[in-house]
């Protein structure tokens, strides 16, 4: 006897429909289903089944790609009609060449958290970005630097506050976490690790720079701050992901405080399995939102993607607070996160074909 699978179906669900809705008047979607079983298409179960998965397959209209490593350098209201067309050059020059150096060294099978330094190692010698080399000053004319380091393999993490004379800090964070049992150094004390393992440092006017220096003097209204701090996240062959941010904090912060980039969950997270992030912004919002690991936490504990939480994090709950900032992150998979509320955020990421995407505003 010839047994079609079509009419077993229709008869299944329709005994499922009467035993569940037995007493109560058929509901739209009911109605819908009898009036589909009566088209070609539900009488040729196969024809049916293909299409239903081609539409699913189908609806995310908007994919994102996948990356090895993501950069960002810094939220903030500077785009690039305000920006001189050499800045504009140089910014987006120093975010391809750091990409591109830490892309080739994860191609020769080196670590996330390599990778992370190397990218941001580029970004914090460059001028153009607020960590390292190009970080702000502080009311009291001075410079005082953070960052930190996330492994996801292993959820170990670095971090360090407050340096003067560091040249490069997420060095330190890194070092931290790598040679210390500790997670958080600052000042004298992260200085003093640092140098003692090998890490170089500088005088203080080595972070001097004119434009830095007249932001300070001028106190720049609201609206043209640029907040600037660097970050990468980046998920080796191994699949782990590692996430570091390096910044000189806010422009004429009270010399001694600490923004949410070295405080582990607000400006910097990782693990693997459930993705990478670095933040960027008007750091007291981040750290009492604890951001990057509520973006996170919405994976691991409910059903997010981490795209969606970042979006969730950013553009509605941090907006709603006028918490202005952005953050980039890779997923567990390497898909792609970027979202900030303010007009800008340069960024950039090399995506699966090879290509080197870099972007300032909202282009
Ligand atoms: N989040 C940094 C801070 O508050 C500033 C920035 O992102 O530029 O220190």
């Amino acid at each position: 006897m010839k047994v079609k699978l079509g009419t077993l179906l229709r008869e299944f669900y329709s005994s499922q429909v009467l035993k569940k809705y037995a007493p109560q008047p058929l509901t739209s979607q009911d109605k819908l289903y009898f009036s589909l079983s009566k088209t070609k298409i539900m009488q040729r179960p196969t024809l049916f089944l293909f299409l239903l998965v081609f539409t699913i397959a189908c609806h995310n209209p908007n994919p994102k790609p996948t990356a090895s490593v993501i950069v960002h350098g810094g939220a903030g209201y500077v785009t690039t009609d305000e920006m001189t067309e050499q800045e504009e050059e140089e910014t987006r020059a120093t975010i391809e060449k750091s990409l591109q150096k830490s892309n080739e060294h994860l191609a020769n099978g080196g670590t996330s958290v390599e990778a992370v330094q190397i990218a941001i190692n580029i970004l914090e010698d460059s001028t153009h970005f607020n960590a390292g080399k190009g970080s702000v000053f502080t009311s009291a004319g001075t410079h005082e630097l953070d960052a930190s380091i996330m492994n996801g393999e292993n959820v170990q993490a670095g971090a360090v506050a407050g340096l003067t004379n560091i040249k490069n800090p997420i060095d330190a964070a890194i070092a931290v976490m790598e040679h210390s049992p500790h997670v958080f150094l600052i000042g004298k004390g992260a200085e003093e690790f640092a140098v003692a393992h090998g890490m170089e440092t500088v005088p203080q006017s080595y972070f001097y720079n004119e434009d830095r220096y007249n932001e300070h003097i001028e106190d720049l209204h609201e609206k043209n701050k640029k907040f600037g701090t660097v970050g990468a996240v980046a998920i080796d062959k191994n699949g782990n992901i590692a996430a570091g941010t390096s910044t000189g904090g806010m422009t004429n912060k009270r010399f001694g405080r600490v923004g949410d980039v070295p405080v582990i969950g607000a400006g910097t997270y990782a693990e693997n399995g459930v993705g990478g992030l670095s933040a960027t912004g008007h750091g007291e919002y981040f750290i009492r939102n604890v951001a990057t690991y509520d973006i996170a936490a919405q994976v691991k504990y409910g059903t997010s993607t981490l795209d969606e939480a970042g979006y969730h994090t950013l553009m509605e709950k941090l907006k709603n607070q006028g918490g202005d900032g952005g953050v980039i992150g890779l997923d567990k998979d390497g898909k792609v996160v970027i979202h900030f509320n303010t007009v800008a955020m340069p960024r950039g990421y090399i995506n699966d074909k090879g290509e080197t995407v870099v972007k300032i505003d909202q282009e």
